[in-house]
């Protein structure tokens, strides 16, 4: 069968290959046939072979932790699903048994495998994923969409989970990818006047599509955010949502936010980052960090996604499988929004 695999540890070296078929499931496993596998910034950054994915990344590996598709076969003891019903896998293969999952935080698992870094990836025709793992589709959204809520889930976890937005809020989202697009989207939900920041990068398509859903979009290479905030509404930020991993736009933040104000953190930088610490205490700034998506996060996403609340759609790319190479070019480029590659031709 058909994969995306990183094949060496240098830059690129992902390429569609043959592997072999997956053994039947066995125990609570489910055999899983690919639809939709949607790339990540993680796919890209094992793309691009960045340092701080040298030490943990698998090689050779299967990419991919978006996945949805239809089950193909269950193990014994599986009870949740039946062959032909649609799933979408989380990204995180956590114990529940070590400490930290105990008390509630599986997302923060000791000893968690993250599909398509530390282990096989869903960029293949079939996957075995343990039942646990899977949620159900819900009726009316597309495999493309199915497999992006990972995506989403991350910004759900985040906005709706860690901080508190409040009608009325000053928020400012930096980096219009699909977590900051959706996150933007819960912000606005909570009745915040939501607007996004992006650079030049994302001049040509992602700035485009957060002013086509309706989002105030500043380019802060070319103006300035406070200025902007101050004109705007007034004041600074009551809370800003830091989605682009950038070094530049988390030390912006510490700017752009009021007093008292919060800075939620869902982007990953790639290296440490120096932060004006004693301006962040003396302004009482909240730093509050969010990483991952638990079951609950993912089955609050699809519902979201489900009835309409959340739109990504319009976000979505699709390729099929075998310009998957095409896909991580097209990525890394910014050239779309988010890439989906179709491992079934018809797949909505
Ligand atoms: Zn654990
Ligand atoms: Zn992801």
């Amino acid at each position: 069968m058909k994969a995306v695999v990183k094949q060496v540890p240098e830059h690129g070296a992902v390429h569609v290959v043959s592997v072999s078929q997956p053994s039947p499931p066995a125990g609570d496993e489910v055999l899983v046939r690919i639809h939709s596998a949607a790339l990540c910034g993680s796919d890209l950054h094992a793309f691009e072979y960045i340092p701080s994915y040298h030490s943990f990344l698998k090689i050779p590996v299967v990419l991919g932790h978006e996945g949805s598709g239809t089950v193909a076969a269950v193990g014994p003891e599986v009870t949740a699903f039946a062959p032909g019903d649609r799933v979408m896998s989380e990204a995180h293969l956590y114990c529940g048994t070590c400490p930290i999952c105990r008390r509630g935080n599986t997302t923060l698992c000791e000893n968690k495998l993250v599909l398509g870094i530390t282990t096989d990836g869903v960029m293949r025709e079939y996957a075995l994923i343990r039942e646990k793992y899977l949620h159900a589709v819900p009726d009316g959204l597309s495999f493309a969409e199915a497999a992006a809520a990972q995506a989403v889930s991350v910004s759900v976890h985040g906005v709706l989970g860690r901080v508190t937005i409040k009608p009325g809020d000053v928020a400012l989202v930096s980096g219009p990818g699909i977590i900051g697009l959706a996150a933007a989207q819960l912000a606005r939900q909570c009745g915040a006047a939501v607007t996004i920041t992006g650079t030049d990068a994302d001049e040509a398509i992602r700035m485009p599509v957060a002013r086509a859903m309706d989002f105030d979009a500043v380019n802060c290479e070319r103006e300035n955010v406070i200025d902007y905030c101050m004109a705007r509404y007034g004041r600074k930020a009551d809370i800003v949502l830091e989605c682009s991993g950038s070094s530049s736009a988390l030390v912006s933040a510490v700017d752009a936010v009021r007093q008292g104000g919060t800075i939620l953190l869902l982007g990953v930088p790639q290296r440490d980052v120096t932060f004006p610490l004693a301006r962040m205490i003396r302004a009482e700034v909240n730093l509050i960090s969010s990483y991952g998506s638990s079951w609950e996060d993912y089955e609050k996403t699809l519902a979201l996604l489900a009835n309409g609340s959340l739109s990504i759609m319009p976000l979505l790319a699709p390729y099929p499988v075998k310009d998957a190479e095409k896909a991580f070019h097209d990525g890394i480029e910014k050239t779309v929004v988010k890439p989906v590659l179709q491992f079934v031709p018809d797949a909505g």
